[in-house]
């Protein structure tokens, strides 16, 4: 006899990953963080036309402690840095970034020294958003990608070996830095 016919009708049979992830990623809370112009279209994914409560998100959070997402929304200046790594550590985990636009992925057409050149030197991000800004609809975009991201996220001694994989495979993406002259 197959295991079908083993079940009694009524019973659905999933993994504790599937539920925990189906959980995440329908009740995820952003906490608002505009900095610059892109913070004009994070505002209006909340409007009635794109009503981002669909996904659960209803509720944007004012403080960092009941927020889980961040979407980092315009450039990153050097004096905002630290506010930021701050916010971050404040959230609680798991936690997830989307760095929104051109200038919160890269600096943009921000090549100075008053800019960070990409959020992801301050925060682990999960997804890049381009564009300048990018349209509400990119960003609802994006946060159904990171739903599929938060559904395969993996548990327990899983997640902690996804966690080594994925540190070992962002240091040898890191350049190398040259060996110091030594004095003649
Ligand atoms: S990507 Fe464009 S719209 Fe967004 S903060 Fe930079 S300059 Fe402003």
């Amino acid at each position: 006899m197959g295991l079908e016919e083993q079940i009694p009708a009524g019973f659905l049979l999933t993994t504790v990953e599937a539920v925990a992830g189906t959980a995440r990623r329908s009740s995820m809370w952003p906490m608002t963080f505009g900095l610059a112009c892109c913070g004009m279209e994070l505002m209006a994914v909340g409007d009635p036309r794109h009503d981002f409560s669909r996904f659960g998100m209803e509720r944007p959070s004012g403080s960092p402690r009941q927020a889980d997402l961040m979407v980092v929304a315009g450039r990153v200046s050097q004096k905002m840095a630290p506010v930021l790594r701050r916010l971050y550590d404040q959230m609680a985990a798991p936690k997830w970034v989307i760095a929104m636009g051109v200038c919160a992925s890269s600096g943009g057409m921000f090549n100075n020294y008053a800019v960070v050149q990409g959020v992801d030197h301050i925060v682990p991000v999960d997804i890049y958003l381009p564009g300048c800004p990018p349209r509400p609809e990119m960003l609802l975009d994006a946060i159904v990608k990171l739903h599929d991201k938060i559904g395969d996220t993996k548990l327990g001694a899983h997640r902690r070996a996804e966690i080594v994989a994925e540190e070992r495979a962002r240091l040898t993406q890191l350049p190398l830095i040259d060996a110091c002259p030594t004095p003649g």
